[in-house]
Formats: structure tokens, sequence, C-alpha cells
């Protein structure tokens, strides 16, 4: 790791097609990036859908370490969800694949197509129990209370 590379987090998500496959596909592709590197990828986590439909999901969250700057980053994610089919029919479709931004270092960034820390990422369990599995320094008890009434659990048959 350079010194000016960046520790990111990304959450991986899919209830379509082989969602299982999908996530392990992202991750190649997130390592392939030239200027990102993965560090470590949680277990897949299953999830009936919260304010989606569909199938249940598959969710994962992956650390990065990152020469790229945060916009060039998403730029990245969104590529490899455009390479798994992912289509935005309407609001919290189900999908192929989702990859979300959800820490870069220490940054806070509110532009019109980028937001980090991911607004939303604090209400979800299917986030932050991944998130916990590989950066428990980064997800506090009380966060996790926050979130004590939903269901997420690891995937036996996907490992
Ligand atoms: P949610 O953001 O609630 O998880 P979603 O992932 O289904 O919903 P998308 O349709 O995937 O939403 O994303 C819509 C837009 O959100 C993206 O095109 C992107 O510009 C913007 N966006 C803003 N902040 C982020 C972030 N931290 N990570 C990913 N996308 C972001
Ligand atoms: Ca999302
Ligand atoms: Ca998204």
């Amino acid at each position: 790791m350079d010194r000016s590379d960046v520790t990111a987090f990304v959450a991986l998500g899919a209830n379509l097609g082989d969602a299982a496959q999908s996530l392990r596909g992202a991750l190649k592709a997130l390592d392939e990036v030239p200027g990102v590197r993965v560090v470590r990828a949680s277990s897949l986590y299953r999830t009936a859908p919260v304010e989606s439909t569909g199938p249940d999901y598959l969710n994962a969250v992956a650390e990065v370490s990152t020469s790229l700057i945060a916009p060039a980053l998403l730029d990245a994610l969104l590529a490899i969800e455009q390479q798994a089919g992912r289509e935005r029919p309407y609001r919290n479709a189900p999908r192929t694949l989702d990859l979300d931004l959800l820490l870069y270092g220490g940054a806070r960034i509110d532009s019109p197509r980028l937001t980090v820390p991911h607004p939303r990422m604090w209400a979800r369990a299917f986030v932050l129990v991944p998130l916990r599995e590989i950066a428990p320094e980064r997800v506090s008890h009380a966060a996790m209370q926050a979130v004590h009434g939903q269901h997420t659990e690891l995937c036996a048959a996907c490992r």
C-alpha cells in the first residue's frame, strides 16, 4: 500500500440470477481495477428484501485500498454493475448487482452523485453486519443496537 492510498469500504448486494456468483465476480472485477486492491471481503449474508422486492438478497462488504479519488472509485463501481447487467427500472428494484461506496477514508462527501459515508448504511443490518465482520472498529455497539430488530444471516450454502 502506498502512503497515499486510501482505505475504502464497498457494500455488495444482489438478488437476481446467481447472486453468489455475481458477488464473487464483482470482488474479482474490483480487484482488477487499476488502482484498486481488495484487501479483505466479508462472508456472504442472506437477507429478505427490506425496502425492495423479489428473491432474498446476498450481501457482503469489501475493504479496498485505492489510489483512485472517490468519484473515480464510484465510476469503477458503476461500470462493474453495468457489466453485470444492472438495470434500474424503478427505485429499489431487484438487481443483478449493486455496489455502494460506504466509506472512503475519513472523507465526508456531499455531491449530487456521491454521498459518503453512504447515507443509509447506519440503518441497514445487511451492511453493518458484514462491515463489522471485517472492520469491527468501524461499527460501534450503538450502531449495531440501531439495527437490532433486522434479520440477516450467514449464507451457509455460499461457503
Ligand atoms: P441506496 O443508495 O438506498 O442503497 P440503490 O443502491 O438501489 O439505493 P442506485 O440506483 O444503485 O441506488 O444508485 C443511485 C445513485 O446513487 C448512483 O447513480 C450514484 O450516483 C448515487 N450515489 C450517491 N452516493 C453513493 C454512494 N456512496 N455509493 C453508491 N452510489 C451513490
Ligand atoms: Ca444500495
Ligand atoms: Ca447503489
